[in-house]
């Protein structure tokens, strides 16, 4: 099935409920594709009539976010339908309730906005990395840069990443594991947002090639991680003057870090400081402000809360490896973006 310029395998999904003879289905959409949900909703009705179709309203934002299964089961829900994003394998989903994941395939060709981006490349030995949505442009990618001389490498990240090649925004080590092979990067997508973890994870050059506007950024890029990371030192500076730090700890099945979580607590204590674990669903600023005796917040959940939506808080929040320089664990030039394994 077609929605805008991306294509997904409803008609797959619906095979399978079919097959397995599920009757209630939850439909779960990224931000960017929930206005589609009433033409989806629509179309399963008109294929399987039997079948009673909820939608996730609340925000989703990655395949982390999978809805709680206790909550599922008591609507009698059989099986999610998760769209816009591949499986994070390492992920402990319950088994009491189905997950199909439908990947979001683009349709906008990327081989013009690559050929535009060659001559920005620094070295010979490319480093090629994607999102979910281009993974099966992937080939032609490679095929661009054979073809110009150039060595293209795609690496397999660990057991968060679904393909070679796919990097989310916590986790790169799809391209971390050809690091010291490669010269630079072409990360292949749209916006700052996954090529600025990307840079911070390797500190090495990269070139965004955006097929939705036909556009490639390089000095863009540089200028917005020279911005973060003078936002990021303001926000260590914060964290180390501070008496009361609430250690926020993630609900959503692919954000859980309670290990990490009870080790930073314990790291605080042993600095004479206090440290509270907050258990969050979803975060928003009116959550923070229920806690106005925190002068800090560290962050377990999505790195992406501290680094990207800061704006939106009054409070400082950092990640657990901004703590560590806080605390003098770890050096200010060796930082790094916190990542999800
Ligand atoms: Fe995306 Fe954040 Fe979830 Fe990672 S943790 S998949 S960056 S929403």
């Amino acid at each position: 099935m077609n929605f805008c310029d991306y294509e997904i395998d409803v008609e797959g999904a619906i095979k399978s409920i079919q097959k397995n003879n599920w009757k209630t289905i939850l439909l779960q959409l990224p931000e960017g594709l929930k206005t589609h949900a009433e033409t989806l909703v629509e179309y399963i009705a008109e294929k399987i009539p039997e079948v009673t179709c909820l939608v996730a309203s609340d925000p989703c934002y990655g395949a982390c976010d999978l809805p709680c299964s206790n909550h599922l089961q008591s609507l009698g829900v059989d099986v999610v339908v998760h769209i816009g994003h591949t499986p994070i394998p390492s992920m402990q989903v319950s088994q009491d309730v189905a997950v199909l994941f439908l990947n979001a395939k683009s349709k906008k060709p990327v081989i013009p906005v690559v050929t535009k981006a060659l001559p920005f490349l620094t070295g010979k030995n490319i480093g090629v990395v994607t999102t979910a949505q281009h993974l099966h442009m992937l080939s032609d990618v490679v095929e661009v840069l054979q073809d110009n001389g150039f060595k293209p490498f795609i690496g397999t990240g660990d057991k968060r990443i679904f393909e070679p090649g796919q990097i989310l925004g916590c986790n790169f080590s799809s391209a971390r594991t050809i690091q010291s092979s490669v010269d630079s990067y072409l990360f292949v997508g749209s916006g700052f947002f996954h090529p600025l973890g990307l840079i911070l994870s390797t500190n090495k050059e990269v070139v965004v090639a955006d097929p939705y506007m036909d556009t490639v950024k390089k000095t863009e890029l540089n200028d917005v991680k020279d911005r973060v990371l003078r936002q990021r030192y303001g926000a260590i500076t914060q964290a180390k003057m501070a008496k009361t730090y609430g250690i926020l700890v993630g609900l959503k099945p692919g954000q859980q870090r309670i290990k990490q979580a009870l080790q930073l607590q314990k790291m605080i204590q042993e600095k004479g400081r206090k440290a509270l674990l907050l258990t969050v669903d979803y975060i928003s600023p009116m959550i923070l402000q229920n806690f106005p005796s925190i002068d800090c917040f560290v962050s377990t959940i999505c790195p992406r809360v501290a680094i990207d939506d800061h704006l939106q808080y009054k409070q400082t929040i950092v990640t657990p490896v901004e703590l560590d320089i806080a605390f003098g664990k770890k050096r200010w030039d060796t930082y790094v973006f916190d990542e999800i394994f």
